[in-house]
C-alpha cells in the first residue's frame, strides 16, 4: 500500500476526468425535449430556481431556434447559467419541481437545455448585454467567485467600473477550485470567467488577499463601495487522535490541489477512507477513485435518509465503485512510522432529532476498523471568522451579518457563502445580484 502520484497514464487521466455532461448530439434532440415542455402558467420550475430563471421562456425560445434569445433569458437571471447547468443539484431544484414528476414521467431536462443555449453563447462569444454609459463610480469586490462575479456583472452593466481582488491566480472561486473536475473542467471554468468579463468594465487583480495584500480600510478609501464575496474555506477538523498523521488530508485541500496542480501531480492512496457525505465528500471520493485508488470507502455517521448530498451525487459515487458505510463515526486514526494505517469508527444508532431536525447519531459502544493508507476529511467548512472579526464586521460565528446586503460598516456589502455559511453556486449568484441592487441604491443609481 502506498500513497503516490502518477498512478495512471495520460490517457486514463483524460478519460476519468472528462466532462460527464453529454450535450445534445443534434439540434433535433434538443428540439424534441424542448417541445415536451408545457410552458406552465405560474411555472414551479421558475420558483424553485434561486435565481428565478424564466425556464418556460428560454425553452420556448429554443423551440423557435432563437438560441441567442434563450441564452439572454438565462444570463439575465444567472450570469453563471452555463456553469450552474453543470453543477446545480437540479433534481432538488428546477427539474425536481417540473410538473412531469407528478405524472410519473421524466421531467424536462432543464439543465441540459440550459447548457445547450449558454454553451452556444460562450462558444460564439455572443455579446448579449450592453453597458450603460459610465457613472463615474467604482466598486471594489473581494473574491472572484460566483457571488463576486455575479455582483460585478450586474454593476458593470449599470455603468460602474469594478475591480475584483482575488487571492487565487484564477477566477471562478468554488467553481474553479472546489468542485470535481469531471463536473466542470478547468478549461470550462476559465472560459466562463472570460465570458463574464467580456461585458467590459471589470478588472480582476489576482493574487490579492484581503488582510494580506489589501486592507478593507484601503478599499473603503479608494472606492465608492465594497462587496465582500470571500466565501468560506477553512476545513472543520475531526478533533480525534491521529489527525496529524501523514496521509490524512482535508477534502477541500485535496480537491484544490487536483484543480490547481493537475491530476498526475496529486498523490492518492490505494485504500482511501473519506469522512462525510456532503457534496465535497462525494467529489473527493469519486476523484480519489478516478486518480487510481484501488478502494475508496465513504464513512457517514448517520443514514442515507439524513445524508446532505443528493441521491444523484450518491449514485455517481456508487457507479465509480466507492463503498459506503452508514452509521460510522471516526473515533481514532492509528499509524505506522507516522503514516496513517487504520481508522477506527464508532458504530452509531439514531437518537432524538437535533437542532437541524435530523435524528442525531448516538454511539452504540461498538467499533469497526478499516485498514487505510489515506484519510480524506470532508466534515464541513467554516467561515473566515478571524478575518471578519479583525475588520470589525458584525457576524454570527464567523458568518457575516447583513441587512439588505449591507454589513454594519457603511458602504461595505457582503453576500454568498461568507454570509450563509456555504450553499449552492446558484445561491451565491443570486446573493451577488441582490448585493448589486443594494449597492446601486446606496450609490443612488437606479
Ligand atoms: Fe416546462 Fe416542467 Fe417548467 Fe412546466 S414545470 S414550464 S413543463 S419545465
Amino acid at each position: 500500500m502506498a500513497i503516490s502520484n502518477n498512478k495512471l497514464t495520460e490517457q486514463q487521466y483524460a478519460e476519468n476526468f472528462s466532462d460527464i455532461h453529454p450535450s445534445f448530439e443534434t439540434q433535433n434532440a434538443a428540439l424534441v425535449e424542448a417541445n415536451r415542455c408545457l410552458f406552465c402558467y405560474d411555472a414551479p420550475c421558475i420558483k424553485s430556481c434561486p435565481t428565478g430563471i424564466n425556464v418556460p421562456k428560454f425553452i420556448k425560445q429554443i423551440t423557435t431556434d432563437n438560441i441567442k434569445g434563450s441564452a439572454h433569458t438565462i444570463f439575465l437571471s444567472n450570469i453563471m447559467g452555463a456553469g450552474c447547468s453543470k453543477v446545480c443539484p437540479v433534481e432538488k431544484l428546477c427539474e425536481g419541481s417540473c410538473v412531469f414528476n407528478l405524472m410519473d414521467e421524466p421531467p424536462i431536462p432543464i439543465a441540459k437545455l440550459q447548457r445547450y443555449s449558454t454553451e452556444s453563447a460562450m462558444k460564439n462569444n455572443w455579446q448579449l448585454f450592453e453597458r450603460k454609459k459610465p457613472t463615474g463610480k467604482k466598486v471594489a469586490i473581494v473574491g472572484a467567485g460566483p457571488a463576486g462575479l455575479s455582483c460585478a456583472h450586474a454593476l458593470s452593466r449599470e455603468g460602474i467600473d469594478v475591480i475584483i481582488y482575488e487571492k487565487e491566480s484564477k477566477g471562478g472561486g468554488l467553481m474553479t477550485y472546489g468542485i470535481a473536475a469531471y463536473k466542470v473542467t478547468p478549461e470550462f471554468c476559465e472560459e466562463e470567467v472570460n465570458y463574464i468579463l467580456s461585458v467590459g468594465g471589470i478588472t480582476i487583480k489576482y493574487n490579492q488577499e484581503l488582510g494580506k495584500n489589501i486592507s478593507l480600510t484601503e478599499l473603503q478609501k479608494n472606492y465608492d463601495a465594497v462587496f465582500l464575496g470571500i466565501g468560506v474555506g477553512l476545513a472543520r477538523q475531526l478533533e480525534i487522535p491521529g489527525e496529524d498523521l501523514a496521509g490524512v488530508e482535508d477534502a477541500i485541500e485535496f480537491i484544490y490541489n487536483l484543480r490547481s496542480k493537475g491530476f498526475p501531480a496529486v498523490a492518492v492512496g490505494d485504500k482511501v477512507a473519506v469522512i462525510g457525505m456532503g457534496m465535497t465528500a462525494i467529489d473527493a471520493a469519486t476523484q480519489a477513485k478516478r486518480l487510481g485508488a484501488k478502494e475508496v470507502t465513504m464513512l457517514y455517521r448517520r443514514t442515507q435518509d439524513e445524508m446532505p448530498c443528493t441521491q444523484h451525487e450518491l449514485d455517481i459515487a456508487m457507479l465509480d465503485g466507492c463503498k459506503i458505510v452508514w452509521l460510522a463515526a471516526p473515533k481514532e486514526l492509528k499509524g505506522i512510522d507516522g503514516k496513517v494505517s487504520e481508522i477506527i469508527c464508532s458504530i452509531m444508532q439514531l437518537g432524538e432529532p437535533d437542532a437541524s431536525g435530523r435524528r442525531s447519531p448516538v454511539e452504540t459502544g461498538e467499533t469497526i476498523s478499516l485498514q487505510v493508507d489515506m484519510v480524506i476529511k470532508a466534515a464541513g467548512q467554516m467561515p473566515f471568522e478571524q478575518l471578519i472579526m479583525d475588520n470589525g464586521i458584525t457576524n454570527n460565528k464567523g458568518k457575516i451579518t447583513i441587512n439588505n446586503g449591507a454589513t454594519n460598516i457603511k458602504g461595505v456589502f457582503a453576500g454568498g457563502d461568507a454570509v450563509n455559511g456555504g450553499k449552492e453556486v446558484v445561491d451565491a449568484v443570486q446573493a451577488g445580484k441582490d448585493a448589486a441592487k443594494a449597492i446601486l441604491s446606496y450609490l443612488k443609481i437606479e
